[in-house]
């Protein structure tokens, strides 16, 4: 009753995930091959229904939802406020729904619309915003630009959301890597997002990203390097009470904390690591 594969983010691990949509409406970034097998459509309310009454049968009372796949923002405003209707009264016991967001549906969206949504009870939306820079979203084809992952972002938050943006790492390649750094730390610093994430780019061998690779098109960062670009980017944010994670399993270094609170100690400790010039784990190609 899954259609898979199915992606959800690592925070919503103990959730219960409910498919309302299937793939990405976008589905064109070059990093990306989550979801390049599925054609992206969304449920019919038939179908919806049949699987959380699937769901029901494993799952009697979650705490979290998460709504996958892709983008759920992209359903018409009434369809998405009837669907939250439904899933709230067979599982009262939710304290919590999620989902990913488009920022062109969050753009899309009337303020009314979103405010609306986000009192029906959608509650935290994870915005994929991966690089402040212009340059980066265009040739990652990312279908956004940097004023839109803003006023995305921002409208997101003034409709009362928690909002968690992610910026990826070496998104840059070394072409790019201050400009992504900068201009990553800009966006996510004019949002000021609940949360921030910053993952690190590990290349899925049959991305188009790979490919630009192979033909010397794109270069990775080495370790060092992406180690500098959080240092760069960090050093660059002015975030208000913005909880920052970079502990997933691509980090090589596991940090955590508020910022700017902790942004020196975060800095300082990634220093530590560049003077060592050990860097643990992880690799860049999948
Ligand atoms: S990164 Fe997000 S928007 Fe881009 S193709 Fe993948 S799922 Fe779609």
């Amino acid at each position: 009753m899954y259609s898979e594969p199915l992606f959800r983010p690592p925070s919503e691990a103990r959730s219960l995930i409910i498919q309302v949509t299937e793939g990405c409406s976008h589905n064109k970034c070059r990093f990306c091959y989550m979801y390049k097998g599925k054609q992206f459509r969304l449920r019919s309310e038939e179908e919806i229904k049949a699987h959380i009454e699937w769901l029901k049968s494993y799952y009697r009372d979650p705490e979290r939802i998460f709504l996958a796949d892709g983008n759920v923002m992209c359903l018409k405003t009434e369809k998405l406020i009837e669907l939250l209707e439904y899933i709230k009264s067979q599982f009262p016991s939710a304290k919590r729904i999620s989902s990913y967001s488009g920022p062109l549906d969050l753009i899309r969206k009337t303020d009314e619309e979103l405010k609306l949504i986000r009192e029906t009870g959608l509650e935290l939306l994870y915005v994929g915003v991966e690089s402040g820079s212009d340059n980066v979203l265009s040739m990652m084809q990312k279908g956004a630009n940097q004023q839109q992952m803003i006023e995305a972002g921002r409208k997101a938050l003034k409709a009362g959301f928690k909002l968690s943006c992610m910026i990826i790492s070496g998104l840059g390649g070394t072409e790019y890597m201050e400009e992504h750094a900068v201009e990553s730390a800009k966006v996510i610093s004019a949002i000021n997002p609940t949360y921030f994430s910053l993952l690190r780019l590990v290349v899925e061998e049959k991305s188009e990203l790979s490919m630009d690779i192979r033909q010397g098109k794109f270069h990775l960062l080495t370790p060092l390097q992406v180690i500098d670009e959080n240092i760069m980017m960090l050093e660059n944010m002015d975030l208000k009470d913005c909880i920052f994670r970079a502990n997933h399993v691509s980090n090589y270094v596991n940090q955590a904390g508020t910022l700017n609170r902790d942004r020196d100690m975060l800095v300082e400790r990634l220093k530590k690591f560049r003077k060592s010039g050990f860097v643990p784990g992880g690799s860049d190609m999948l």
